[in-house]
């Protein structure tokens, strides 16, 4: 079986970012049992990339490619893909990457797989492995016959070792319109948040909390030990309860605190990728099969309502003692 592997690169400014060594490693794996060529494809206007390791490099270059749209890049992996003829594409699952990549597979009749985090084989058989549920489930799927689009999450694979050279570089000057799309504005949120990363305790908030008011909740059990901060899921974020420079995950902050509380998080692999660092996790959940007490040291199958209260006022009883 012989195929061609198309990898769109992720890119920011015209910077090739670090999640596309993760996917030539994933399409190394493909490719050592395929024997297949790996060609990445970037999309973007006069970009600094000249060539990457372990693939050839195809640069679709055009004004219309200035800024990411799905438009835009939707129409430079179609491009790319007339030249390439690929058996498989593979997309970062980013909040560009799953914005596109069903696009692309819809335009070239293609199959879609996201959220990937493994690949196994067995014989000839490529499987693809997922999570499902809430990372309860681990799902497996196989391609059908028709080409293939998976989306792969960052992390799930190492970062490539680079011990192939790079390959060929070519370039299509394309001119690209954008019928549908304008960008407005782009603004990159501020990132810093030293609190995170000086914490010896973490808190952190989840769906679970429920509501805004049980912040509150939250903030009084941290203030239960020194050297505290609050954090919170992307859902908390998302939900306004918790700043995005809080956020604790794959794309948010990486934590390593000594203590880490997850209260109300149901332990998705991109929330774990921010916190499984930490020395001790301590989760609260009230539901006992939730994902994130396979990553924990102490598990309490509880109400938050119920749990917390409860836990400061022990612990003012201890201070008062
Ligand atoms: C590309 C990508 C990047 C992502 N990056 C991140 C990231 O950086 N960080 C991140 O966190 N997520 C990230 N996500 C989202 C992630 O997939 C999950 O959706 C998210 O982590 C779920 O947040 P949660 O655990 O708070 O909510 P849920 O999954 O909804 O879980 C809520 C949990 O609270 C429990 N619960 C509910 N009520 C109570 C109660 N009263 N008492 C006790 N327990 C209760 C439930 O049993 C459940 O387990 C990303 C997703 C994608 C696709």
């Amino acid at each position: 079986m012989s195929h061609s592997i198309m990898i769109m690169c992720e890119q920011s400014g015209g910077r090739i970012l670090p999640v596309t060594s993760e996917l030539i490693s994933c399409a190394n794996l493909i490719a050592a049992h395929c024997h297949s060529r790996i060609t990445a494809v970037l999309p973007g206007l006069n970009t600094d990339a000249y060539s990457i390791p372990g693939a050839d490099l195809l640069i679709i270059n055009s004004p219309g490619l200035a800024e990411y749209t799905c438009e835009g890049w939707e129409m430079a992996a179609m491009l790319a893909a007339e030249q390439i003829m690929p058996d498989i594409i593979i997309i970062a699952h980013t909040s560009t990457g799953y914005d596109y990549a069903p696009r692309v597979a819809a335009l070239t009749g293609s199959g879609c797989i996201t959220s990937v985090c493994g690949i196994e084989f067995t014989g000839d058989n490529l499987t693809y492995r997922r999570g499902g549920f809430h990372g309860k489930l681990d799902l497996q799927y196989r391609a059908g016959e028709q080409a293939l689009v998976i989306t792969v999450l960052p992390g799930a694979f190492p970062s490539y070792d680079g011990q192939t050279e790079a390959g060929m570089t070519s370039i299509i000057n394309a001119d690209i319109q954008l019928a549908c799309t304008s960008n407005v504005q782009f603004s990159i949120p501020d990132q810093a948040n030293t609190e995170l990363e000086h914490a010896e305790v973490i808190i952190s908030a989840g769906k679970g909390i429920g509501k805004a008011e049980n912040l509150q909740m939250i903030r009084a059990m941290a203030s239960c030990f020194n050297r505290s901060a609050i954090a919170g899921s992307r859902v908390a974020c998302d939900n306004g309860w918790i700043e995005y420079n809080a956020q604790v995950g794959l794309t948010g902050q990486k934590v390593s605190p000594q203590l880490y509380v997850a209260c109300g998080i149901s332990g998705s692999a991109q929330h774990i990728a921010g916190m499984n660092g930490s020395k001790t996790v301590v989760s609260i959940n009230r539901d006992p099969e939730a994902a994130i007490f396979r990553y924990s040291d102490i598990c309490i199958v509880e109400e938050l309502e119920s749990f917390i209260p409860e836990f400061i006022r022990e612990a003012e009883k201890h201070r008062a003692e």
